[in-house]
Order: C-alpha cells, then sequence, then structure tokens
C-alpha cells in the first residue's frame, strides 16, 4: 500500500507542480489538501508518514475518529463539508482551516466555539454553479454580509472556496473557478480590512490543474490519491 501511495502523492504533487509553472507561480504557493473522506485511519496515517500534513474530512464524525487516533501526527484538519450546528462544537476545536463556511449562522456558531489563541482560518463558501444540492453561499449574498463577517473576531477570513458544477466537464469547471476568481477581485474593492481574501479552495482530482491555472491557493484531492488501493 506505502508504495502505491506513495506513487500516487508524487504524481499528484508533480501535476501541482507543473500547473503552478504554467500560470507562472511557484508550487509553494498551492497547497495540497489530502481528502482522506474515503479511507480508514490505517490509510490516513500512511499518509501521514509520506508527509502530507493537511488533511479535509468532510464528515465531522470521522473526523473526530481520526483526529483522536491520529493525534501524535499533529496533522492540520481541514473541515470541507458541511457542518451542521449541533457538531461545531467538537468539531471546530479541532481545526487548522475551515472551508465550508457555507452560512452566517454557521460562522457565528465556528465563530463561538473556537478555542485556540489566534483566529480560526476560515473560507467563504460560495455556491459557483447555482447547484441547488451544493451548498454555500448564493455569490450576490456575500457583499452584503461581509461587514457581518468581519465582526467575528475569533474567526480569520482567509478567501473563498468553491466547487465545480457536477455537469459540463472541464470547460465548465474553468469558467466555474474564473468566476469564483472574478467574483474575489470584485469583493475586494469594498471589504472591510479584517477580511482577506487571498486565498482561493478550489479543484479536487480531475480538475485542480484547471484551478490552479484559474489562481487556486488550496486545493483538495482525494480519488487520485488513493487509486488501486484497496
Ligand atoms: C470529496 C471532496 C473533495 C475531493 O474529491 P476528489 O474528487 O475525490 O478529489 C474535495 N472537496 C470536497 C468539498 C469534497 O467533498
Amino acid at each position: 500500500m506505502q508504495t502505491r501511495l506513495r506513487e500516487n502523492l508524487d504524481r499528484v504533487r508533480d501535476q501541482i507542480a507543473e500547473a503552478a509553472q504554467a500560470s507562472g507561480r511557484t508550487v509553494d504557493e498551492v497547497r495540497l489538501i489530502g481528502v482522506t473522506k474515503y479511507v480508514d485511519i490505517e490509510t490516513t496515517q500512511a499518509l501521514l508518514e509520506l508527509g502530507c500534513q493537511d488533511l479535509g474530512e468532510s464528515r465531522p464524525q470521522q473526523l473526530w475518529a481520526k483526529a483522536e487516533a491520529l493525534a501524535s501526527y499533529s496533522p492540520h484538519w481541514h473541515m470541507i463539508g458541511h457542518l451542521q450546528r449541533n457538531k461545531t462544537k467538537r468539531t471546530i476545536p479541532l481545526l487548522s482551516v475551515l472551508h465550508s463556511g457555507d452560512s452566517l449562522r454557521l460562522l457565528k456558531a465556528a465563530d463561538n466555539d473556537w478555542t485556540g489563541d489566534a483566529p480560526l482560518a476560515t473560507f467563504i463558501e460560495v455556491n459557483i454553479s447555482g447547484d441547488d444540492a451544493k451548498g454555500g453561499f448564493p455569490p450576490a449574498d456575500i457583499a452584503p454580509a461581509l461587514r457581518q463577517i468581519a465582526a467575528l473576531k475569533r474567526l480569520r477570513i482567509v478567501g473563498l472556496m468553491g466547487m465545480a458544477s457536477l455537469e459540463g466537464g472541464r470547460t465548465q469547471a474553468q469558467k466555474d473557478f474564473a468566476g469564483l476568481r472574478e467574483l474575489r477581485d470584485q469583493l475586494r474593492s469594498d471589504c472591510p480590512e479584517e477580511v482577506s481574501l487571498d486565498e482561493l479552495s478550489m479543484g479536487m482530482s480531475h480538475d485542480f490543474d484547471l484551478a490552479i491555472r484559474e489562481g487556486a491557493t488550496m486545493v483538495r484531492v482525494g480519488s487520485s490519491l488513493f487509486e488501486g488501493l484497496s
């Protein structure tokens, strides 16, 4: 397993470096989040041992179990899926980064439940595709909410997070990512100074190269890392 996992990780890292170079950026401007939601604790541990310290989970219960079992590795946990408000109290203190800040209510709950000394790095999740099944702020709702978001002192807003449409393949994905970057650029023109929008969390296994070309600073990659493992 370790050999195959290492090959997969090397390949993904090479692809990240290639896409970064192609867009005139350096590889250390893009952080790889290894999404471990498909795999067990043992495989997650193997990924940590290969040096992938940034791990993403979309289900709180799995994050709790892995955070406990793998505490000695001190991974950086990234919450990337919808967080119900009755799970924030237990989940938020475990995080390094909250990607799925998908409503003002959730952001307020996260602000309330964060226990760290420094503010929690948090993304505003945007529903770029307009897909009903997807979470996130409708793009037009962000500007009016920015002052209230800026008032949440225990959160440090770092940027926008989004997912490409399910339909339309890579062509549509590229448009969605460009749209998220453009939205970010527009929001910057009238943004409270407490809110930074420097980061873009976008791109998954099938489209992270496109996301990097459109300015992604964090890519969330799962299935490509675990290909061929069983
Ligand atoms: C599952 C998931 C990913 C990773 O998807 P892959 O296609 O397996 O790389 C990324 N982001 C979110 C929000 C996810 O739920």
